[in-house]
């Protein structure tokens, strides 16, 4: 399949790059990795005139410390988010789950902005995203903006992010050792039918699901019946409410009630690892 026309715009520096996001409005896409956005041209879901490629802005492709925080670059590739030494020191969650992303050639090039402003509900990424409390920083004409990362998915492919907005980078509190990543993979692509991150700190755990519902969300039930009392004895019982509250997703890989089974196994799995490493 052949996408409709566009123009081609390939910007040296962010600035630029928001200056031709504010002059197309929304005729304008922003390409990154290309690995969901060409797709969906090709099958003329998507037909921006404009394509405004990102992809040579190096500042948007660095993993660096900064205040105390670790600042990952939109452009940063699974790839490169697996085998950096800073995260898997500091933020072992991270490379855990790029480990997990597709195949070497998908790790290769899918970027980890592209799949936060594509919000796919079956990435990987958003359920460590919110388990980590990481806030996301985007650029816009009037400027910059930093938004919580619960708060950044809306629904099913769609975040806050404006028409004119760029995703600048995700920034994370470094952790202790004690996560973990739980992930049943549909066979094909390697997307989650269901995948759960977990992070432990100060006898607590924060728990982000990805792939049961239309956006990745925080199993606030289980996070509530651990606080103050988490020990291996709690975990199972805890961990059966990690689909209270949601409509899981039915579709040709998974029914609802599998997704909410998957749901209550990989988070119990996940917990007892993450516990285990602590
Ligand atoms: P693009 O395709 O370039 O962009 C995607 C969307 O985000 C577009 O709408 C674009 O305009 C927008 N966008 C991109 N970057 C920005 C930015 N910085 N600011 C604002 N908007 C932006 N993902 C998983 O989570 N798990 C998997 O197991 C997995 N397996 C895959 C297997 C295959 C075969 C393929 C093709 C993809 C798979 N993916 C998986 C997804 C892939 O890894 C990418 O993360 C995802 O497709 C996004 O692609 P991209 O980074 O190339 O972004």
């Amino acid at each position: 399949m052949i996408p409709a026309p566009f123009d081609y715009h390939r910007p040296g520096t962010l600035n630029e790059a928001v200056a031709l996001l504010a002059r197309h409005g929304e005729d304008a896409k922003v390409l990154a990795g290309g690995h969901s956005l060409l797709p969906a041209m090709k099958l003329r879901l998507a037909q921006p005139k404009v394509l405004v490629d990102i992809g040579r802005i190096g500042d948007l492709r660095t993993i660096r410390e900064q205040d105390g925080k670790i600042a990952i670059g939109a452009l940063s590739t699974h790839g490169e988010i697996e085998s950096s030494l800073l995260l898997r020191q500091s933020c072992p969650l991270l490379p855990e789950v790029a480990a997990t992303i597709g195949d070497a050639q998908v790790r290769n090039r899918g970027t980890i902005g592209g799949s936060l402003a594509h919000a796919d509900p079956a990435a990987d990424w958003p359920a460590a995203i919110v388990a980590l409390d990481a806030e996301i920083e985007v650029a816009g004409p009037k400027g910059s903006r930093t938004i919580p990362a619960q708060a950044f998915f809306v629904d099913m492919l769609q975040t806050v992010l404006g028409p004119n907005e760029i995703l600048k980078e995700i920034r994370v509190t470094p952790t202790p050792r004690s996560v973990a990543y739980e992930k049943f993979a549909q066979k094909a692509s390697g997307f989650a039918v269901c995948g759960v991150a977990v992070v432990v700190e100060n006898s607590a755990a924060r728990i982000g699901i990805t792939g049961v519902a239309p956006k990745a969300y925080r199993a606030a039930a289980v996070e509530a019946a651990l606080r103050g009392k988490f020990s291996a004895s709690q975990i199972p019982s805890a961990a059966d409410k990690a689909a209270a509250g949601v409509e899981p997703l039915g579709d040709i890989h998974a029914s609802p009630e599998y997704r909410a089974h998957l749901a209550k196994v990989l988070t119990r799995r996940a917990l007892q690892r993450a516990l285990s490493r602590g």
